[in-house]
């Protein structure tokens, strides 16, 4: 059979959107990308911006989608809605997305579809899952970009106190992308040394007082980067490029997306971030590792938080 080059579809063609299709296009994991956004004019304006690029690029299709697109997409993504004003958190964008996500799933719903779903727009935990009840697809292809970008953060701050290159942290951001997200710090560790104990071969800092501080400058870095710039986009659109490839090329990666928890850690019926295994057929597997006792009673926590978020919106 004819090789079948991958398709993904952006739904969103904001900030969020064209940063993510930026950064996508140098790794020619995509063959056609199609964009998707209320307002047409933005669209063909991305289109062409994009495309002027390609001479520069491994070969692909950029073009102005509609929903048809997604009936052989290989991934969707929804980057579509408002987004934080200054002081506002991810919660208090609820009523809206969700109303903008609803629509959303309804057009994709009348595609016979077997994309991968991945939601961006936030409150993106409590969004993901109102897609998975909208969408009514197998649980593991609806996932969202939920803590990546929060880990990927901390894994930047620990790289830099820690003065060791960014990849070789490993560390994780669980629950919530949002104010009751958890450090996780149990599972996090640089060359197979927990971070504990790393601190302790290392003797340079305070471990607890510098964890405590790094893990509050992660949660506030949206704020940062929003009451200096008005938005974030280069960081998600690189941790949207990761989950892209590890779908694409069905990787395995380990990634702390948002996904429908059934029981993991205790905790049913919401979705939140742990880590998973990654694929091209969404979340392979959920990793309910031992998290220590303060961690798994702030991620139930969280995802009490999320659970109150969405009773604003039923019915
Ligand atoms: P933006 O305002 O630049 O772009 C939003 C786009 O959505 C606009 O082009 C708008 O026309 C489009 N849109 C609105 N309703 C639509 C609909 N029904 N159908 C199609 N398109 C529609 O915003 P942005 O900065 O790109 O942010 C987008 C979302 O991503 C926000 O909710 C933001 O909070 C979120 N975000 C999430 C993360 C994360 O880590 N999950 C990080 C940054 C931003």
């Amino acid at each position: 059979m004819p090789y079948r080059q991958k398709k993904v579809v952006v739904i969103g063609a904001g900030s969020v959107g064209t940063a993510y299709i930026y950064a996508l296009l140098p790794t020619g994991v995509a063959g056609e990308i199609a964009l998707i956004d209320i307002d047409q004019n933005r669209v063909e304006g991305e289109v062409l911006d994009l495309s002027h690029g390609l001479p520069f690029i491994p070969p692909v299709k950029i073009k102005k989608g509609d929903y048809s697109d997604c009936a052989d997409a290989d991934i969707i993504v929804v980057t579509a809605g408002a987004k934080q004003q200054p002081g506002q958190s991810r919660l208090d964008l609820i009523q809206k997305n969700a109303q903008i996500v609803r629509s959303i799933c309804h057009e994709i719903s009348k595609q016979d579809c077997s994309a991968v779903f991945v939601m961006v727009t936030n409150p993106v935990d409590a969004l993901t899952y109102v897609a998975l009840k909208e969408l009514k697809w197998n649980h593991q292809r609806i996932i969202g970009s939920g803590t990546v970008l929060d880990s990927a953060r901390l894994k930047y701050l620990l790289s830099q106190h820690c003065k060791i290159d960014a990849r070789n942290v490993h560390a994780y951001i669980l629950g919530e992308h949002g104010d009751s997200e958890v450090a996780a710090w149990s599972m996090s560790h640089i060359a197979g040394v927990s971070l504990r104990d790393y601190c302790k071969i290392c003797r340079a800092c305070d471990y607890s007082e510098h964890h405590r501080r790094i893990a509050e400058e992660v949660r506030n870095s949206a704020y940062h980067i929003i009451g200096y710039k008005g938005s974030t986009y280069y960081g998600i659109g690189l941790s949207l490029v990761r989950i892209t490839e590890t779908i694409l090329r069905n990787e395995h990666s380990i990634l702390t997306v948002s996904s429908f928890l059934d029981g993991q850690y205790g905790i049913k019926d919401v979705c939140l971030s742990v880590p998973c295994v990654v694929g091209d057929t969404g979340v392979k597997m959920t990793i309910d590792a031992e998290l220590a006792a303060d961690e798994l009673h702030a991620l139930r926590a969280s995802a009490q938080t999320i659970r109150e978020v969405l009773e604003k919106i039923k019915g």
